[in-house]
């Protein structure tokens, strides 16, 4: 069993809210929001961080970019949204699966 968090929760071994999944990646909201609307979009596959992508992985990258939009709509984001992905402790990253928080609705903080 993965000691990883995301990795359970992609395999279905932890609990968390999944609002899309298909083979390639899963979405889940994040636990503690930060805005009305925030998903963690996460590739099955575990990559620790950008810092580990190779040229492998484009075509799954491009595929989880590519869900944005719709996932998004889904939430009621009409107006827009906001990506994040956290690399690094010096990053800011806290789980070291790579993961693009969706974020959106009401005011977001300026930038
Ligand atoms: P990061 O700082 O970019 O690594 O973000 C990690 C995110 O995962 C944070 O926003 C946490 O709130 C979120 N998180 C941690 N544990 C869980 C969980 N069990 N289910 C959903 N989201 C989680
Ligand atoms: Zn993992």
């Amino acid at each position: 069993m993965s000691d990883c968090l995301f990795c359970r929760i992609a395999a279905g071994e932890l609990p968390a809210d999944v609002v899309y999944q298909d083979e390639h990646c899963v979405v889940f909201k994040d636990i503690h929001p930060r805005a009305q609307v925030h998903l963690l979009v996460i590739p099955r596959e575990h990559i620790e961080s950008l810092n580990e992508l190779q040229p492998e992985h484009n075509a799954l990258l491009a595929h989880m970019m590519q869900r944005l939009p719709e996932l998004a709509r889904q939430q009621g984001l009409e107006t827009g949204f906001r990506t994040i992905i956290n690399t690094g402790r010096g990053g800011g990253q806290e789980v070291f699966h790579l993961h693009i928080h969706l974020l959106g609705g009401g005011a977001l903080s300026g930038f």
